[in-house]
């Protein structure tokens, strides 16, 4: 089996206080927000689809974000693989919070995976966590998505040769994430199961969580499984950054 390229597309970026997270205080971080284009044996899957382009919309109800001309979803896709978002044949969001689908609606010949559980919590979310999927209907429902192109994942998934679903919830319950073969081992596209690497590192976890239990035995699934990781926020990364991911697999269990 051929080794898969995996690209890091960012989306945008957000601005908060880092002790927003309840990790060590930090003053002010500008947070991006991470996807993944993974190409090989001629298929094109990505790994969430960012913000919705709309930053009136984000400044008002989230956090004050910023998205540049290359990061807006087609020209990031263009520049990621050379692709437009017709030539995406498989999308898997990791969760259902608003900085994750917020270009599912641009992707029209795609397969979508997403948990089944995560699925039913987008339109039914726990109250600590409602407004991270509140006025986001639009961008998952049958306006955004065909109903019949979701394909529900209930466990351990294999979506294409060297492309893995792995439960690891915490974040959310219904949360994933994707486990490639690349040419430098194993790479976790984690999502928000690690949004910092530090997290994973020191193991701290922050608080918008749904289980403190389940994200600690997802970083553990995750240490388990992969020895380089592409967080979802995590700031050191480079934009179209497709090689030298993080390594984890000396971090302790
Ligand atoms: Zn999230």
């Amino acid at each position: 089996m051929e080794n898969l390229k995996v690209t890091a597309i960012k989306y945008g970026a957000y601005r908060m206080e880092k002790k927003f997270y309840d990790y060590e205080p930090g003053g002010i971080i500008s947070q991006p927000i991470w996807g993944a284009l993974i190409q090989g044996a001629g298929r094109n899957i990505l790994v969430d689809t960012g913000l919705e382009y709309n930053l009136e919309w984000l400044n008002k109800n989230a956090l004050p974000t910023t998205i540049e001309e290359d990061e807006i979803f087609e020209n990031a896709l263009a520049k990621a693989g050379g692709i437009t978002p017709n030539d995406v044949d498989i999308v898997i969001n990791t969760h259902m919070h608003y900085d994750h689908i917020g270009n599912n609606r641009l992707v029209k010949n795609a397969l979508f995976y997403v948990s089944q559980r995560e699925y039913q919590i987008a339109f039914a979310p726990m109250k600590c966590q409602a407004k991270l999927y509140e006025n986001t209907h639009h961008l998952f429902d049958e306006r955004a998505v065909d109903p019949f192109a979701w394909r529900f994942v209930t466990g351990i998934t294999d979506v294409a040769p060297g492309v893995r679903i792995i439960p690891t919830p915490g974040h959310t319950d219904g949360h994933m994430s994707v486990f490639v073969k690349t040419a430098e081992g194993t790479l976790c596209v984690s999502g928000d199961a690690v949004n910092l690497i530090e997290a994973l590192e020191n193991r701290y976890i922050n608080k918008f969580h749904s289980s403190i239990p389940d994200c600690y035995r997802s970083y553990d699934v995750i240490l388990d499984n992969a020895v380089c990781i592409l967080p979802g926020h995590e700031p050191s990364l480079q934009k179209f950054q497709s090689s030298d991911f993080p390594r984890i697999d000396g971090f302790r269990r």
